[in-house]
Order: structure tokens, then C-alpha cells, then sequence
């Protein structure tokens, strides 16, 4: 029943490039140096775990070192060797899991989470760099106050590079939590004369108590709540593989799950879950954007594809912005029922990254 279709002109000459993802560099290092602002007395670290967020931590971690960053966080230690080679050996590269049994740890600094992890990485690297983390009442990892006090003689003795935990309610200021977990921290860490670090995006903006001596952003860097002044970072530009006009009632995608209202002009672009675009997206709102005007995504987002209502388009662009200015990384969470984080790190593979 489609009475136009094709593809569009740029395309089949072959000027489009593939579907991208564009990283704005210097919105990254501005974020960081806002973010070191607000805890001036403070080192700020950066977290480049999951792939810089999905962003790409080969690009973002050297970019950060050449802004005098010097403290890096990975969750794992294949994300940590996956960096070393792009970093100057003076950058410390700290793996939140800690020594997992078998892991090449060379050049890394494992946060040793329990005392088995830290008996096991003394007896395996000793002399090489290590990290503590205690639990102050998360629940997630690092070591418990009983723990913590039967061996901290020991540790300290070993000579830790820094000692961490951290806050499992910090983008909620006014959460108990926060401070009942200051107080923990600073119980199981008073004297020990070791670097202490506590806080990530949210710990920062918590204000001066919550500082220390190393903070941790990771999200804010990357543009995301709850840093609320951070300047976006990623564009997310998708193109459009074809157009067709749809009469009134007319479906359109995967169980007929949007008709047309009225005579209507549908392109399809070129990603879909499968790229991070959730499926949770389908039916709630979102648009895709040529420059300032809104196009609805209609229908079910699908594993490759998404299709869009361009009806109020006099033209239809190459591309649609699904993650811009007018729908920033959080908003499209929002509407997807998650969290910035989550649309980051969801961001595939498939995607052509650009950097600017
Ligand atoms: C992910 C993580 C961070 C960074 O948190 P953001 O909220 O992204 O700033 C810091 N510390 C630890 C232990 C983490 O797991």
C-alpha cells in the first residue's frame, strides 16, 4: 500500500556517512574542569569504566590526560589493559573489582574490596600499587567494619594507595544515607594518613565533606544527571534510509501498534534496539529532530530501525538527531523509564563514532 518510496538522493550517491555518534571531546574535559572546581581541595579522578560510557575510553582517557588528569577508574581489568597503552605511566589506572582470581593486573591498581582480594594480591603482586575500598553501608562491595578493623594494621602497613568507598544516594541530597555513610567513612578511616575518596558525579555536588582527597566523576563528565549544568555531550545523529507516504489508517511497524491519523509521511532511520535505542522508547513521546522541529517516532522501535513521522517536514533531511540539544541523553531516558547512565552505556557498537 505504499504509493512513494526509495531512497533518498544523498544516500544512494554514497555522500552520507554511516549513522553517528558524535563525541564532543572539549564538552568532556569542560565538564571535568567543572566538576575539579567544585571540589577545589580535591584530585579529580576520572571513571572511564564501560567504555567511557559507552563513548569510547581509547579517545576520552588520553584526552583527559592531556588536560592533567592523572587518576583513572575502570570496573574491570580488561577495561584497564584496554587503556594502558593509551596512557603515560604515570597515570594510575584503578580497577573497582578489585584482583578476581586470575587477572593480569600489570600496570593497574586493583580496589581490593575484601581481605581475601587483598591477602591474594599481596601474596601475587607484592610491592605493586593497590587500592582499598570499605563498604559504608552499601551493600556492594568492599570490606565491612569488622573486616576492615582486623587486618587495617596490615593493609596500612602495605602501604595502599588511597582508601574509598561509595554513596549509594548521592544524587538524592537530602537522603539520610549520605550523610550516615560520611560518618561510617570517616569512622573506619580517621589516622589512617592514606589519600581517601568518596565521592563520584553526585558525591561532588554534596559539597566540601564529601571531598577528600580524590573524587570520582564518571556521568557528569559524559554530560548526565545529576550534574544539571554539564554541557551535552554526544550527538546522535541517524539517517534516513527511506521515505513513504502512509494513508489514514494505515499501520505502520511490528504489531500494527500505531495507525496512521491522518495522510501521513513516514521515514525510516537506521538504528534500533539492537543500538541502544530502547524499545521502552516505542509509544511514549520521543522524537527524532530535524534541527529545532520534533518528529514523533511512530510505530515499535525495532532491532535495526526506527520510523518517524515526518508529515510537518517540508523536506526530509539525510539525518534525524535522536539525542541533541532539544532531547539531551536524560530526557530520552526519561521517556524510556531509565536513567542517563543506562542510555550511555547502551549505545552499541555499530554506531560510527566521531570525535570532535
Ligand atoms: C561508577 C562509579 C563512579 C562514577 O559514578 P558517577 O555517578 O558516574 O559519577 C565512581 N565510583 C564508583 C565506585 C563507581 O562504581
Amino acid at each position: 500500500m505504499m504509493r512513494r518510496s526509495g531512497l533518498d538522493g544523498a544516500q544512494d550517491r554514497g555522500q552520507a556517512k554511516a549513522m553517528g555518534l558524535i563525541i564532543d571531546i572539549p564538552a568532556i574535559l569542560a565538564n571535568h574542569a567543572a566538576l575539579a572546581a567544585r571540589a577545589p581541595g580535591a584530585r579529580a579522578a576520572a571513571v572511564v569504566k564501560a567504555d567511557a560510557y559507552g563513548l569510547g575510553a581509547t579517545r576520552v582517557a588520553p584526552a583527559l590526560y592531556r588536560a592533567g588528569v592523572r587518576d583513572f577508574f575502570v570496573a574491570l581489568a580488561a577495561e584497564g589493559r584496554a587503556i594502558r597503552p593509551h596512557l603515560p605511566q604515570d597515570a594510575r589506572i584503578s580497577v573497582l573489582s578489585g584482583h578476581m582470581e586470575g587477572a593480569d593486573l600489570t600496570g593497574l591498581t586493583p580496589v581490593l574490596n575484601s581481605p581475601a582480594q587483598f591477602f591474594r594480591d599481596r601474596a601475587m603482586r607484592p610491592g605493586q600499587s593497590f587500592a582499598i575500598q570499605l563498604d559504608t553501608g552499601m551493600n556492594r562491595l568492599g570490606m565491612e567494619a569488622p573486616e576492615w578493623a582486623a587486618i587495617r594494621d596490615e593493609v596500612l602497613a602495605a602501604g595502599p594507595a588511597f582508601i574509598m568507598s561509595h554513596l549509594a544516594c548521592a544524587d538524592e541530597p537530602g537522603h539520610p544515607a549520605n550523610a550516615a555513610q560520611l560518618a561510617v567513612f570517616r569512622a573506619m578511616t580517621e589516622g589512617c594518613g592514606v589519600p581517601r575518596s568518596l565521592a563520584a558525579t553526585g558525591g561532588i555536588l554534596l559539597g566540601p565533606d564529601y571531598h577528600f582527597d580524590i573524587v570520582r566523576p564518571g556521568v557528569g563528565l559524559y554530560g548526565g544527571l545529576p550534574f544539571a549544568e554539564a554541557r551535552g555531550v554526544v550527538t546522535l545523529s541517524l539517517r534516513v534510509i527511506q521515505t513513504r507516504d502512509v494513508a489514514a489508517g494505515e499501520m505502520v511497524g511490528y504489531s500494527a501498534a500505531w495507525h496512521a491519523p491522518r495522510d501521513s509521511r513516514i521515514a525510516t532511520v537506521d538504528a534500533g534496539y539492537a543500538d541502544g535505542i530502547l524499545r521502552s522508547l516505542s509509544g511514549r513521546g520521543a522524537s527524532l529532530y530535524a534541527g529545532d522541529v520534533a518528529c514523533p517516532i511512530v510505530g515499535r522501535v525495532s532491532m535495526d530501525l526506527i520510523t518517524v513521522d515526518v508529515t510537518g517536514l517540508d523536506q526530509v533531511p539525510d539525518r534525524l538527531d535522536l539525542i541533541c540539544a532539544h532531547q539531551p541523553v536524560d530526557r530520552l531516558a526519561e521517556i524510556a523509564g531509565t536513567i542517563g547512565y543506562e542510555v550511555l552505556t547502551s549505545l552499541g557498537s555499530r554506531y560510527d563514532r566521531t570525535y570532535r
